[in-house]
């Protein structure tokens, strides 16, 4: 029995930080169908107890390895809504891979891998189900376009309500079509989701922001139920000196600047001001995403950590993609000022480097600045990447209680505002794709349930 996985085809890393196509190209039949007889068909399957949405994970892949790709994608999409996105961007060695019995001894099946194999196949020969039934008359207001609200309308349209989405952005997608980039995401893989679910009769209005251009209490009054998906999209920063000079970002606006508004072109309305090296502060998957782009901007993108290597939260995948990509990992370094030049304009930044100590309760290594190390470093923009938390614009003037770290109270799904539910990163803080898209499923049984 073969021990190693089929390694799909990847784009040469010298060729790739020259564009923004995918990084990794997915499976050929043959490989597909290679890697799918690896699988051992366990009884009692430990993979589907690590997937957050249980997909049946041997049954999908027992269809492709005896060529019946509907049968696999209809069992993918019993529990799964956009198996093309969660095929590229979930976290699957921490997830159904970690738990699967081929690991002990070798490698894991690449689920992931073989869900992105049977999504791509779908997409290309238009298996997209518009099942739906009959309108029952009861109309639904989703708050953002992101995994979250998009799952949920899409439960919903299937049963027969009437879905309309308000997204503040001009295009659908959240995270998917603003953060995550091209080379990870194809856009036309999320315009696909997008426009499957437009099939099934949802309305997706998109320049509005709902607390502003409309109030959640005139939703309230003209819809059944309102779910709120709006996401956790408001970056930290860390409160240094020279914060505020020209050319400091936030990595959610480097990244939206560069996938939605097409930056990376020169044509571009938001042109990105090229120069010679940038710092990306931070070393989650975002903080990944950030100095990738701006190293296929031409960019000497640098990544600064104040932990180690080992620490860093981000996919151990993404860290090796960076790494090949020439990415240079300044690690255990924090900035404590930027400087700046007359006109405001950043020049550098002063650094300290940094210690590891004791283990703490979390079970991370505490982490504390070394005397006299502080040292200047030059460069032109500095990104940071620190995290992001709720931006709760839609609940101004609501009766949606908050817990004192800024998230939506929810019991289940129910918020403590009549017909008012709630899911994805703005009750989580922010987290991932797959548990969004389970709170939106959920949220549209609770809806369901309590319209009847
Ligand atoms: C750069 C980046 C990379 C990531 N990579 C991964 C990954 O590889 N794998 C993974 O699993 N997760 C990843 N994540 C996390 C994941 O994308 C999020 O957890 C997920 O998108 C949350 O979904 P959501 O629907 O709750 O919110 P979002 O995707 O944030 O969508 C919320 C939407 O609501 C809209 N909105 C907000 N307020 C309003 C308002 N008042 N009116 C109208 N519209 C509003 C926003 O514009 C947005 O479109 C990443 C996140 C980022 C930022």
């Amino acid at each position: 029995m073969n021990d190693k996985r089929v390694e799909g085809k990847v784009q040469d890393s010298q060729i790739r930080v020259t564009n923004f196509l995918e990084v990794e190209e997915g499976y050929q039949e043959e490989e597909a169908l290679t890697e799918a007889s690896r699988c051992l068909q366990c009884v009692n399957p430990r993979c589907v107890k690590g997937c957050p949405v249980g997909i049946q994970i041997p049954h999908f892949i027992k269809a492709i390895k005896e060529n019946r790709m509907q049968d696999a994608y209809d069992i993918i999409l019993e529990s799964s809504s956009l198996p093309a996105v969660c095929g590229r961007v979930c976290p699957q060695e921490k997830q159904c891979e970690s738990f699967c019995v081929k690991g002990l001894k070798g490698d894991a099946i690449a689920i992931g891998a073989l869900e992105r194999y049977v999504a791509d196949y779908a997409l290309a020969h238009d298996f997209s189900s518009t099942n739906r039934k009959s309108p029952n008359g009861k109309k639904v207001a989703i708050v953002g376009s992101g995994p979250s609200g998009l799952t949920c309308a899409g439960e919903l349209a299937r049963s027969g309500y009437e879905v309309v989405i308000y997204e503040v952005l001009h295009k659908a997608g959240g995270v998917l079509t603003y953060g995550i980039p091209e080379f990870r995401l194809p856009k036309r893989i999320v315009q696909r989701e997008v426009e499957n679910l437009e099939k099934l009769g949802v309305v997706i209005q998109t320049d509005v922001l709902i607390g502003n251009t409309i109030t959640l209490k005139e939703l309230q009054d003209e819809y059944d139920a309102v779910y709120i998906g709006s996401g956790a999209g408001l970056p930290k920063f860390m409160g240094i000196e020279g914060e505020d000079a020209n050319q400091v970002f936030s990595a959610n606006e480097i990244l939206t600047r560069i996938n939605l508004m097409g930056a990376y072109m020169e044509e571009a309305n938001t042109p990105i001001k090229k120069c010679k090296t940038a710092y990306v502060i931070g070393g989650g998957n975002v903080a990944m995403d950030a100095v990738r782009s701006l190293k296929r901007l031409g960019i000497d993108a640098h990544l600064m950590y104040r932990r180690s290597e080992e620490e860093l939260p981000a996919r151990k995948m993404e860290v090796m993609h960076a790494k090949e990509e020439g990415i240079v990992f300044d690690v255990l370094t924090n900035p404590v000022r930027i400087l700046t030049d007359e006109n405001n304009n950043v020049i550098g930044m002063e650094v300290v480097d940094m210690e590891l100590g004791e283990e703490g309760e979390d079970g991370r290594r505490s982490v504390h600045e070394k005397e006299n190390s502080l040292h200047p470093v030059p460069c032109e923009m500095i990104v940071m990447a620190l995290g992001t938390s709720p931006n709760h614009q839609a609940l101004k003037e609501s009766d949606v209680q908050l817990t004192d770290r800024g998230l939506i109270v929810v019991d289940g799904t129910r918020t403590s505002s009549n017909h008012v539910y709630a899911g994805g990163d703005a009750v989580t803080g922010a987290a991932t794709v797959i548990l969004a898209m389970e709170a939106g499923k959920k949220a549209a049984k609770e809806i369901m349930e309590d319209l009847q």
